[in-house]
């Protein structure tokens, strides 16, 4: 049972038939109360913070704080399941311009968040390091705050990127899929290359710390799963995000089978956070899933709400932008990969003309959860998210059926992990749930209450 406020308790049907008949024993009604189901009046302490929460609940910033930045559509690797449809590497006009430097300095200044954090995605942005040392230079200028993130496949680690990670803002960010053998096989195809990932990747470590490095797989042999947590276990690196193909760009072609194969996901997932919480139970190298903290934030802090892949309302362009390669702007890094396939025209403005009203605002009609049916008559309402993004990708219309999407099933599962879990009351999850809320593998006092030992 939840509410708006992301209350909840565990209750059996016969507690449902209960109260729809107005039946309820005294001290199960005193149980409402304490748990802010219900309340005497408007006015009373119980309603005020069940009002605050759920208002928390929904609030998103209303400034820019994230800017994904493509300064290069231009790669060199050829991934089998590139999202974006990147450019080959001597490809002509794919790069930013001066022009849009200059104006991005402008339009950082005047609607970007003291707090921002700027992500340099591509293609390979490093093919534009100069461009990045710009941005950093003058950004850290105006918003001294910010923080940077360089995606990059770590094939060349030079000694201008050396240079410019001696800004201790400035974070680097790659992807791992897993062995040596799957990562020459779903990314560099050549092993002297993925041998040459691995010593760069062992070399930013050793420079700049595993605190300001984070490595991403994507997971494309559900049943090596748990090799790819190895992986990352044996390369120092405590926080895996574990993601299946997403179905975008080349991988619709090449991975035609990530459109609907969320069952086997589901499975693949859950099983692989058992695995993690039996892992973090007897190794002293704790693990981090990502996908499970995010899940767990949604839960338990109400106000994060940041992360634009599942959050509700989930508004277009206001705290998070992308700023594609030729300055157009984008809601998600997904609509600017099915604007590149030319599926549909996501994009919502540019840094020349400013931001297209007309179009966001349509798009924001469907951003929030509260309008849909399906979401309307489900307990995980309060925690989950909308991504209408996501349902024209896989469906071609926002009209498809909530319950239906790969989305509501994959959340959906994980959700109910979690709550069975919580149910469960079994310490090691507890425990594990504990490091993914607040980074110490023991017994919080907020999960204390869950715990049936
Ligand atoms: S799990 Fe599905 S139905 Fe429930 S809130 Fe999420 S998207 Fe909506």
């Amino acid at each position: 049972m939840t509410n708006d406020a992301g209350n909840f308790f565990f209750g059996s049907s016969e507690i449902v038939q209960r109260l729809k008949e107005n039946s309820i024993e005294p001290f199960f009604e005193r149980f409402l109360f304490k748990k802010n189901f219900a309340f005497n009046n408007k006015n009373s302490l119980e309603y005020s913070s069940y009002a605050f929460n759920s208002a928390l609940r929904r609030l998103t910033p209303n400034k820019l704080k994230y800017i994904l930045v493509i300064p290069t559509l231009r790669c060199d690797l050829s991934c089998t399941y590139c999202q974006v449809s990147r450019a080959s590497i001597k490809a002509k006009s794919f790069d930013w311009c001066d022009e849009t430097v200059d104006r991005f300095i402008d339009f950082v200044n005047e609607y970007a968040d003291t707090e921002l954090k700027i992500e340099f995605q591509g293609g390979e942005p490093t093919l534009r390091l100069d461009l990045i040392k710009k941005i950093v230079d003058e950004v850290s200028k105006i918003r001294p705050s910010s923080t940077f993130i360089i995606c990059t496949n770590l094939q060349n680690y030079s000694k201008e990127l050396k240079n410019i990670l001696h800004n201790k803002n400035v974070q680097i960010s790659t992807s791992l899929d897993g062995s040596k053998k799957l990562h020459t096989q779903n990314r560099t195809k050549k092993m002297t290359s993925t041998e040459k990932f691995f010593t760069n990747l062992r070399e930013v470590i050793k420079d700049i710390g595993h605190h300001r490095v984070s490595a991403l797989p994507t997971i494309s042999d559900f049943d090596q799963i748990m090799d790819v947590i190895k992986t990352y276990h044996s390369m120092g690196l405590n926080e895996v995000f574990l993601r299946p193909v997403n179905y975008q760009g080349f991988a619709r072609k090449k991975h035609k089978e990530s459109k609907n194969d969320v069952e086997k996901w589901i499975k693949a997932y859950c099983k692989a956070i058992d695995y993690i919480i039996e892992h973090n139970e007897t190794e002293d190298q704790k693990i981090i899933e990502t996908n499970l903290a995010i899940h767990l934030r949604r839960i338990f802090h109400p106000g994060q709400n940041g992360y634009v892949d599942l959050r509700s309302p989930n508004p277009v362009a206001q705290d998070y932008l992308v700023i594609n390669y030729d300055g157009s702007f984008y809601p998600t890094d997904e609509a600017r990969m099915l604007t590149r396939i030319g599926l549909i025209d996501l994009r919502i403005g540019s840094i020349k003309d400013g931001m297209d009203l007309e179009k966001i605002n349509s798009l924001n009609q469907a951003q929030d959860n509260k309008n849909d049916k399906a979401c309307k008559n489900c307990a995980l309402q309060p925690f989950c998210g909308v991504d209408i993004i996501d349902k024209i990708s896989r469906y071609q219309t926002v009209d498809y059926p909530t319950e239906k999407t790969y989305f509501c099933q994959f959340h959906m599962a994980v959700f109910t992990k979690i709550f069975d879990l919580f149910s469960k009351g079994d310490i090691r999850f507890l425990k594990t749930a504990s490091l993914h809320l607040g980074g110490t593998y023991a017994l919080s006092p907020a999960l204390a209450g869950f715990n049936c030992d």
